[in-house]
């Protein structure tokens, strides 16, 4: 049996019976039940909201890891960006000039893409930007690299066949500069018969009749000519690579069609037929059919001297033709 308890109240002044049944007890606990969880709950939001657990905490230093990370692999491609756009200009600007191949466009260099970003304008992008980023800009390098490859694969074939380029470019003075007595000019000029302007496409060196005449470079004799008029009697020389050399108003062939002749290789001598206003040979060089300046191409017979004097003399004003 529960004993009863007596609480005095000096409102009656008189003791009374305190109610300590279950129920009551219960009333009087509610109060402070409400207070703790109301407490608690707002614990567990600051706790959630505003202190990591270490789970979150390991997670958020992970993150920040992988962002770093990708910011130093962002710095290292713009160093090989920079590497890569070096080995572009040279090949274009070196490799593929001296063996006389078109540079690559730079469409094509770009490989369809639009340019490659640095890491400087990745640095305001969020992490999912980042990352994207990086992945194109690894594609975009790694397209660019096989462009480049396969450039250089060109450029290996061209220097294989480079020895053979050098031996047949004309490349000397088809008669000895010593038995040359006058160079004319190649050009516009004024026709020694005609008096009209017209393009010379060669140039003129006068000789003696009868001067040995050489071929300029390797290669073989395409065509042999007889005729009175224009040319006279001609030989032209195919080199390859694209070049022709015509002899022309020439006295005496010495070489047959087919015939293959090495530099230096006497063709012919120097005449007057053909139309021509005295004798001397008319040497030209065509690349692809197009007829360039022969002041080009005797860099192996002059010093720099000589050189320098054939071009005074060449384009002398007034300088004729014999055609
Ligand atoms: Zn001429």
């Amino acid at each position: 049996m529960a004993k009863s308890k007596f609480k005095y109240n000096p409102d009656t002044v008189s003791y009374e019976k305190v109610d300590n049944s279950f129920v009551q007890k219960t009333k009087r606990l509610i109060p402070h039940f409400i207070g703790s969880l109301f407490f608690g709950i707002i614990l567990v939001i600051v706790f959630f909201y505003f202190i990591d657990s270490p789970k979150e905490k390991e997670l958020k230093r992970e993150k920040q890891e992988i962002l770093a990370n990708y910011q130093v692999l962002n710095k290292e491609l713009d160093e090989i960006t920079g590497v890569l756009k070096d080995i572009q200009y040279r090949d274009d600007n070196i490799y593929r000039t001296i063996f006389e191949a078109e540079p690559i466009s730079k469409d094509v260099r770009k490989a369809g893409f639009g340019g490659v970003d640095s890491y400087q304008s990745l640095r305001h992008l969020d992490q999912k930007e980042i990352v994207a980023n990086t992945t194109q800009r690894f594609d975009i390098i790694s397209k660019q690299l096989y462009i480049q490859s396969k450039s250089f694969d060109e450029v290996a074939d061209l220097a294989k066949t480079k020895d053979q380029m050098i031996k047949r470019i004309p490349s000397i003075l088809p008669i000895k500069s010593s038995q040359i007595k006058r160079i004319g000019p190649f050009g516009m000029r004024k026709h020694p018969i005609y008096g009209i302007w017209k393009l010379h496409e060669g140039t003129d060196l006068t000789a003696r009749k009868g001067t040995e005449i050489h071929a300029t470079g390797d290669g073989v004799i395409e065509k042999i000519k007889s005729s009175k008029r224009g040319y006279g009697n001609q030989i032209v020389i195919n080199h390859g690579f694209g070049y022709k050399t015509r002899y022309a108003h020439l006295s005496k062939f010495l070489v047959k069609e087919g015939q293959k002749v090495k530099r230096g290789e006497i063709i012919g001598l120097v005449g007057n037929t053909g139309l021509s206003t005295g004798p001397h040979l008319h040497y030209e060089v065509r690349k692809n059919g197009r007829a360039i300046d022969p002041i080009n191409f005797y860099f192996e017979d002059l010093t720099p001297a000589q050189y320098d004097e054939m071009i005074k003399q060449s384009t002398q004003p007034g300088g004729q033709s014999l055609d």
